[in-house]
């Protein structure tokens, strides 16, 4: 077994069991799968690693970004996405099926829809229903406040995660053991604001508002759909802290269109191709994952490709 450390102009050096071992190779392919397990990485395409729940696999540490940027490669981290999700520490969030989970999941309850998104200061600051239009703006927000809460009552706990065997109890075990302080429940929403220092009338001015909205089926600060406008008027009333949970890292190494290394003035660099989610650059900043296939498909088509240039490559040097 091999990990690979650097590449070299005609080939790679390799960690192996007997020590570093040097291949000579007339073309190199990169493909260790993306930054998705970097807090380093990670923060350097403009995230907040705090309480970051990784649902993406430990190999993935961006060892292909860092040997190609050591190589000349246009570093496209920044303009890169990552696969970025709320989740609540409270409530279970074992392993990297995190994101599938009924309650706590991509799709549920800390994705937002009919709930209330707070920043620090207690005020709305985003459509909570953003992921309807791509799941991965339910996190793109949050880069904007220091801290994001989500407010919601019993009422709309239930409509959530109606179906669901044992909803309630796992709700009730959560505020009880409270993982990371995360997660409170109180009766009425001055109480709820002292848990996390927000002002209390600013979070029941915001409640209030919010419930006019609802009641007249318009939401004036944020035009979320009237689907998701319910009015929150009886307690029991909750409040949790959004934190961050990752999937996979989208990209970040420079390529053109025959999957080979490029530098910062597009030039290529002879012998280096990219392949993968190392080379997934057909999105800037936003995963569209509402194209579905589109960045599983590039994974096999970049390889394939990216290998049958190297081997053209090869022939081309004689
Ligand atoms: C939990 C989960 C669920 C997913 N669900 C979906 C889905 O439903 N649909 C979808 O389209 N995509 C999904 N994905 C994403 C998909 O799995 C990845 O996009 C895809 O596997 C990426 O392929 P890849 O070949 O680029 O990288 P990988 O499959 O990660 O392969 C990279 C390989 O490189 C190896 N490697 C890394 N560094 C080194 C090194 N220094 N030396 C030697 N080897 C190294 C790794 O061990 C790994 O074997 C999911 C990902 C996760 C984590």
């Amino acid at each position: 077994m091999f990990k690979l450390t650097a590449v070299l102009e005609k080939g790679v050096y390799a960690k192996s069991p007997d020590g570093i071992v040097k291949i000579n190779a007339k073309a190199t392919l990169l493909c260790t799968g993306g930054v998705g397990h970097s807090a380093e990485l990670i923060e350097k395409q403009g995230w907040s690693t705090k309480n970051l729940h990784y649902c993406s696999m430990p190999s993935n540490t961006g060892d292909g970004y860092k040997m190609a940027m050591a190589a000349g490669a246009k570093d496209m981290l920044v303009e890169s996405p990552e696969f970025m999700m709320n989740y609540i520490m409270a409530l279970p969030h074992e392993g990297v099926h995190l994101y599938i989970d009924p309650i706590n999941g991509f799709m549920s309850l800390p994705s937002g829809g009919p709930t209330v998104f707070v920043d620090q200061d207690g005020r709305r600051f985003v459509n909570e229903n953003a992921k309807k239009y791509n799941l991965l703006y339910q996190r793109m927000a949050m880069q904007s406040v220091k801290n994001a809460y989500e407010v919601f009552n019993q009422d709309i706990y239930d409509r959530i995660t109606v179906g669901i065997p044992d909803a309630d109890k796992v709700l009730a075990q959560a505020v009880e053991t409270n993982e990371g302080d995360s997660l409170y429940k109180e009766d009425n929403l001055e109480d709820l604001a002292k848990h996390f220092d927000l002002p209390q009338d600013v979070l029941t001015k915001t409640l209030n508002d919010y419930n006019k909205f609802a009641r007249q089926g318009k939401d004036e600060e944020f035009a979320k759909d009237s689907d998701n406008l319910i009015p929150m008027e009886e307690g029991p009333y909750y409040i949790a802290r959004l934190d961050p949970s990752n999937l996979i890292g989208v990209g970040g190494i420079g390529s053109n269109r025959k999957f080979e290394a490029i530098d910062p003035n597009f030039n290529t660099i002879p012998g280096l191709y990219v392949a993968g989610m190392d080379s997934t650059m057909q999105y800037r900043n936003v995963y569209t994952i509402t194209l579905g296939g589109s960045a599983c498909a590039h994974n096999v088509n970049s390889g394939r490709h990216a290998a049958m240039n190297a081997k053209d490559y090869i022939a081309s040097l004689g």
